[in-house]
């Protein structure tokens, strides 16, 4: 998952106002294919055949072919029974005779002891055989998909086609012991549309429902998908509404596209649900996830996103955990400690952005981080202090990451020149250092020890920086031994593990 998402599920968090369903229209009529349950023997399988076409949004589909076959359990297709409906479009036929059904959606049930054979027919040619299930789901579904103009001519061919030469999948999949189920979705990129994710077979579905609607109407609300959530609706709104900072300044936030024209409508449309949603999780982020200590006119943004599943987690996490949850860590002094001291089951995304002429300017993205990160990160940064011979015990702030830190940004702060665009370029790299140490990533030691070598000659000749006059300026002999800690600190992280 990524920022978005853990933006998003904060503004799930925030507001459970219920949602409207893009298929409000047929809400009703959907149902599901099998009942949902918790119990083992309960257990279905979805067998997915993935359709190749060049356009998924057409109101003809034109389909080239299998481009692949999985399977899943029936249950992952959606995390609750409204998504299941809405992915599979599904419901039961009108009678045993009829030769359509009104989703792609072919029941195999339980394989048999010779699946090739129930599959393809005694003589191994389908065509011929009305008993086997290629000839069923041919004639009984498929076929009228071309017939309703829902599939270009051919089409159910070259399916048919695809099937059996990927027989040796559908056969390995069909278990004996739990039932299974053909599904007939789009492949788009690495993503499977689910039949109530594309257009035609929704048109199709609504035709079969009621056949006195227009299709044509229906079709022109139904071009474009939310970026979230996968569904469609007929207002979609853009990314740059909600985040100020939703430009593409920065590839690789936006999922690695530059800009054009037309390209921000293209690659991050939301629905008009989500849209709201992530605007609440915004104003989250915005309340309480971001701190202003670390990094001096510098905003970060630390945005939790619970990996397990979400009861389960407020079940064992600790108060502590809760209650950062909760309150975030907006006035948080020990920002880093105490993102450390959260339990594990969640990553943290850190966002350091600036504020420029009412935009955020991104610095940097630093996504999926774990609390043990962080830990670790603490231990070695107590390593340093004990061999720097501190104390280190429990009440001691020297040994908190954010000592680290903050050590950091002030030997980095000081080698930097007196100019304003040198403090810039210093802070880039200060951000640059502590996003390394987020991201796992090695940090450049050599060039910040060239970089304190280099300047301490013009340090060393300034009085004031030896001994200076103000009583709260540290002498210059405590902070090469503050850089010496840093450098040994970074050193120590380069080589973890
Ligand atoms: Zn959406």
């Amino acid at each position: 998952m990524g920022f978005l998402q853990a933006v998003y599920s904060l503004g799930e968090m925030a507001s459970e106002a219920a949602k409207d369903s893009p298929f409000a229209d047929v809400m009703n009529f959907l149902q599901l294919p099998y009942p949902i349950t918790e119990a083992q023997n309960g257990k279905v399988f979805a067998i997915r055949v993935w359709l190749e076409v060049d356009d998924p949004q057409v109101e003809v589909l034109d389909i080239n072919g299998v481009a692949d076959i999985d399977r899943i359990e029936y249950q992952a297709i959606g995390n609750d029974e409204i998504k299941i409906k809405e992915r599979c479009l599904y419901r039961d036929p009108v009678g045993s005779n009829v030769s359509w059904r009104f989703s792609p959606l072919y029941k195999l049930g339980r394989g048999s002891k010779d699946p090739l054979k129930e599959l393809m027919g005694e003589s191994g040619s389908w065509q011929e055989n009305n008993k086997c299930r290629f000839y069923k789901l041919y004639n009984n579904l498929l076929s009228d998909y071309e017939k309703s103009s829902c599939f270009s001519e051919g089409s159910t061919d070259r399916i048919m086609a695809g099937l059996v030469g990927k027989i040796d999948k559908i056969i390995e999949f069909w278990e004996s012991k739990t039932p299974c189920f053909l599904l007939f979705g789009l492949k788009t990129g690495d993503r499977f549309l689910y039949p109530g994710e594309v257009a035609a077979f929704v048109n199709y579905f609504k035709n079969k429902l009621n056949p006195d609607m227009p299709a044509k109407k229906r079709i022109a609300q139904q071009t474009t998908y939310c970026a979230l959530c996968g569904e469609k609706e007929k207002k979609l709104e853009t990314l740059d509404k909600v985040f100020k900072f939703a430009t593409f300044d920065k590839p690789g936030f936006l999922p690695g596209t530059k800009d054009g024209a037309g390209i921000k409508e293209k690659v991050f449309p939301v629905c008009e649900t989500c849209y709201g949603v992530l605007s609440a999780g915004k104003e989250e982020m915005e309340r309480r996830f971001v701190n202003f200590n670390v990094i001096p006119k510098t905003s970060l943004y630390v945005i939790p996103e619970i990996i397990f599943d979400k009861k389960e987690y407020y079940r064992i996490a600790s108060d502590f955990t809760r209650n950062f949850l909760k309150n975030g860590m907006r006035n948080e002094i020990n920002l880093f400690s105490l993102l450390a001291r959260v339990n594990e089951g969640l990553v943290y995304h850190f966002l350091f952005a600036e504020i420029n002429q009412a935009q955020l300017i991104i610095h940097s993205l630093i996504e999926d981080v774990p609390p043990t990160r962080l830990r670790q990160l603490e231990e070695l940064w107590k390593e340093t202090c004990t061999a720097f011979g501190y104390e280190m015990n429990n009440s001691s702030k020297k040994g908190y990451l954010d000592t680290a830190i903050s050590q950091i940004i002030a030997v980095l702060l000081s080698l930097a020149g007196k100019r304003e665009q040198d403090r810039v370029v210093m802070k880039e790299r200060i951000i640059a250092v502590i996003s390394g140490l987020l991201n796992a990533e090695p940090i450049g030691v050599e060039e910040i020890k060239r970089l304190i070598v280099s300047r301490l000659a013009s340090m060393f000749t300034d009085p004031d920086w030896i001994s200076p006059k103000e009583k709260n300026k540290m002498p210059g002999r405590l902070r090469i031994k503050g850089m010496a800690e840093v450098l040994d600190f970074l050193y120590r992280v380069n080589g973890r593990e």
